[in-house]
């Protein structure tokens, strides 16, 4: 098909021109890059009205069902939401976390809600500029609330924390010296933290509510107009799923006010050219024939001691200057 009548057709929201266009997107077939980024600039007007909210938390917490009772929520109220992921744990273990079971059944057949596992078997960096594209794509397809999920572990959620207007974490109700345990790194990248699984022990959820407030307190704020909430809720039992919409909006129209919504798409943006651009490098320093033909034996000399990391470096850059 033209990439012209497949825009299009994204564009009017045709389900399987968006899949179709997803997997031109995740292709890694040298010959589909350029007919990729075409497609990505044919749609790039197009982009932009979503809200896009991350959310991570361990496996087990409820990821897939608090997804599935928000997405299936939101789909009610006439909102259409796109269910993406990055799960970068295929590369280690060959298997996904996310991606093994089945999630999200219902939402799955709602025809206002489209989900696409993690795109498989590739680095941290390779999947998360794949989900950005993806999530660029739905938007043009009209949807307008995306939800990017990742596992919590590790670098996955810097990427995506780097990809949403808002990054929620999900946690269980814990015990107050149980906090400290919390990476204090993930909870720095939280705009807000939902308690799951409220129905256990309501008491206990407000309890820990209080806890994670105090936490919070003492971390450097994220915004200056925001203040990280905590809302107990029972993905389960269907409670206080519509308080986090209304959250949502509340944030997006704080942010929105102040500028600090469109300075963070911005920067995001930029620092998402240099990543690029840095992998692009990396990839034609790597592919040079000069530099291939030195790179074990130097690297070797350095491992041995013989040559400075810093001299090193300097010849392979040298070899990658000839060979150009
Ligand atoms: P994920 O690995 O984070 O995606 O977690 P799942 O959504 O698969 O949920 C793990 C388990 O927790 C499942 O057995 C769910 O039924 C259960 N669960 C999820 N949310 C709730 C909740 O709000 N309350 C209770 N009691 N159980 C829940």
């Amino acid at each position: 098909m033209e990439l012209g009548v497949l825009a299009d057709k994204i564009i009017e929201g045709s389900r399987r021109s968006l899949g179709k266009g997803i997997t031109l997107i995740e292709s890694r077939k040298p010959e589909h890059s350029k007919d990729a980024s075409a497609l990505l600039d044919l749609l790039l007007p197009h982009t932009g009205n979503s809200i896009r909210v991350g959310i991570t938390g361990v496996p087990g917490v409820g990821k897939s069902t608090f997804i599935e009772a928000f997405g299936k929520y939101l789909t009610s109220i006439g909102h259409r939401v796109a269910v993406l992921a990055v799960d970068p744990s295929s590369q280690i273990t060959g298997g996904s976390i996310l991606g093994d079971k089945t999630r999200m059944e219902e939402l799955s057949r709602d025809e206002n809600a489209f989900i696409r596992p993690s795109p498989a078997g590739d680095t941290l960096g390779g999947v998360a500029r794949r989900t950005r594209e993806t999530m660029l794509l739905c938007e043009a397809a009209g949807y307008d609330v995306i939800i990017v999920e990742t596992v919590g572990v590790g670098q996955s959620e810097i990427a995506v924390a780097s990809m949403v207007d808002f990054f929620m974490l999900l946690q269980l109700a814990t015990a107050g010296d149980e906090l400290q345990g919390i990476k204090k790194g993930v909870m720095e990248l939280a705009d807000a933290i939902v308690i799951n699984k409220a129905d256990i022990d309501w008491q206990k959820a407000e309890l820990s509510k209080q806890q994670y407030l105090n936490a919070l307190h003492i971390l450097r704020p994220k915004s200056r107009n925001w203040t990280v909430p905590v809302y107990p809720v029972s993905s389960l039992e269907n409670r206080g799923i519509e308080d986090i919409w209304g959250m949502l909006q509340e944030f997006k129209g704080v942010m929105e006010e102040s500028g600090e919504f469109d300075e963070k798409r911005k920067s995001q943006a930029v620092d998402w050219m240099w990543s690029l651009l840095m992998d692009d490098l990396k990839g034609m320093f790597m592919a040079n024939k000069n530099v291939q033909g030195i790179f074990e034996s130097v690297q070797e000399a350095v491992a041995k001691g013989i040559t400075t990391p810093g001299a090193a470096s300097k010849r392979l850059l040298d070899a990658f200057r000839k060979g150009w």
